[in-house]
């Protein structure tokens, strides 16, 4: 099994995630994070360290959420591994209060 980032990371990217992953599995795209489903370990440590809720067991991802399990796989395999948390970005907590930004997602 595997966890899943979805949505509410979009834009807000606060990487406290990071840090507590023991196996670094995070991978980093210019406004959002995945989790490569290979690496993960299913260890749940990351889950409470989210401010925004994003991340979820894939058998508990929200049905209107779920293909974020599939774009978890596939662009953890075109984006580059982060392993220590950074500055989120200036707008981050404006951005954690809005719910549908699927569309801001950049590549
Ligand atoms: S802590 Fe949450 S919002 Fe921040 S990068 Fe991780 S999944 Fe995204
Ligand atoms: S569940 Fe554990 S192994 Fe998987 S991404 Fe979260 S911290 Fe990393």
């Amino acid at each position: 099994m595997t966890y899943v980032v979805t949505e509410a990371c979009i834009k807000c990217k606060y990487t406290d995630c990071v840090d507590v992953c023991p196996v670094d599995c995070f991978r980093e795209g210019p406004n959002f994070l995945v989790i490569d489903p290979d690496e993960c370990i299913d260890c749940t440590l990351c889950v409470a360290e989210c401010p925004v809720e994003a991340i979820f067991s894939e058998d508990d991802v929200p049905v209107e959420q779920q293909h974020f399990t599939a774009l978890n796989a596939e662009l953890s395999k075109a984006w580059k591994p982060i392993i220590e948390k950074k500055e989120a970005p200036p707008d981050a907590d404006d951005w954690a209060k809005v719910t549908e930004k699927l569309d801001k997602l950049e590549r």
